[in-house]
């Protein structure tokens, strides 16, 4: 089959690889039905993250079984699954306090920017539906393989409340996620940062209240004006930059929570300022399978259309133009179907 491989900055190829196996009896091979470019991809993509041997991309997946491993109870062949961008047992202490993304027996997933990929513990980590999805679905199970469960998480860190006011701070796909998941937590007022009209406007459509398109201390400031000087209650920190986390910080109030789910680099926080400024962190890699059951529920019902977020659908051969629309800001997300 051809798969997804990255050997360099800027340097993705379709290229022809080995069909995944069962390796372990706790494994399953998937035949994909989309997969998609993650913003987390773009790092090592664009040479931030070192490449030391070429990397089979993609961690974003849904689709139907193919084969399971003999000790795999809980999907079987046919079944339409969706499954985390992080592997896990969902056995283990950890897993129990629904922090799956912990495991014991963490692994994250990769090669899943292919025709079929292997998912090592699959009852742990695989979600499947009571019946096959109509296609349309298919780009809304498919985001909350990733960016949906982790904007979810990064509301649920950050506390969001019936009636609150949430600051978002990054317009990426997982902010806009975070948008939608503060909407269905039911917040009064849902402010998302943003300087680009197409994602301001979906950002509204997901159940943004008000845009903020000011950065840094004019956009700490015109946040403080929106709250009558007292801040928000949850920020959402979906980015990762020290500009981005400084933000956040500053535009939540005392007792406020922050859930930061933006891989942060070049990150430093000062102990004595964090500490008189009485806010709290919650973040990481999200928990996306202590969630994934909701999450696939909302979207079979049609209660919510993440799949909006991908703003560019491509054939999985052309997945380097995918990469580039991307890194180009051309689109917000790269969907590709299989
Ligand atoms: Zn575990």
């Amino acid at each position: 089959m051809k798969a997804t491989m990255l050997y360099g900055p800027r340097d993705v190829r379709f290229e022809e690889v080995a069909e995944p196996k069962i390796l372990k009896p706790t494994d399953a091979i998937i035949r994909l039905s989309a997969t998609c470019v993650c913003g987390s991809d773009l790092w090592p993509f664009r040479g931030l993250n070192p490449i030391t041997a070429p990397m089979a991309m993609g961690h974003e997946y849904c689709g139907i079984v193919e084969e399971v491993g003999s000790a795999v109870t809980t999907v079987r062949r046919g079944q339409f699954v969706v499954g985390s961008f992080c592997i896990s047992d969902n056995t283990c202490p950890h897993c129990r306090f629904g922090f799956q993304s912990s495991c014991e027996q963490r692994e994250f997933m990769s090669g899943a920017q292919a025709p079929l990929a292997r998912v090592p513990l699959a009852d742990g980590t695989l979600v499947a539906t009571p019946e096959l999805p109509a296609d349309d679905l298919i780009p809304s199970f498919l985001a909350a393989s990733d960016v949906l469960g982790t904007g979810w998480y990064a509301a649920s860190a950050a506390r969001v409340q019936p009636g609150s006011t949430v600051a978002v701070v990054g317009d990426g796909a997982v902010g806009l996620m975070g948008v939608l998941a503060a909407k269905q937590m039911g917040a009064g007022r849902i402010i998302a940062m943003s300087r680009h009209k197409t994602r301001q406007d979906l950002a509204l459509e997901f159940g943004a209240t008000d845009i903020v398109s000011e950065r840094g201390e004019a956009g700490v400031s015109r946040i403080k004006d929106l709250t009558k000087g007292v801040g928000a209650d949850s920020v959402l920190e979906c980015v990762g930059t020290k500009q981005s986390m400084m933000q956040a910080l500053q535009c939540a109030r005392p007792g406020a929570m922050i859930g930061y789910v933006g891989v942060p680099h070049g990150v430093e926080l000062d102990g004595a300022e964090l500490f008189f400024s009485q806010r709290g962190l919650m973040g990481g890699p999200a928990p996306v399978r202590r969630f994934l059951p909701h999450l696939m529920d909302l979207v079979a019902e049609r209660k919510i259309n993440p799949g909006k977020v991908f703003d560019l659908t491509l054939p999985l051969g052309d997945v380097a133009e995918g990469y580039r629309a991307m890194d180009e800001r051309r689109a917000i997300k790269t969907m590709l179907r299989v």
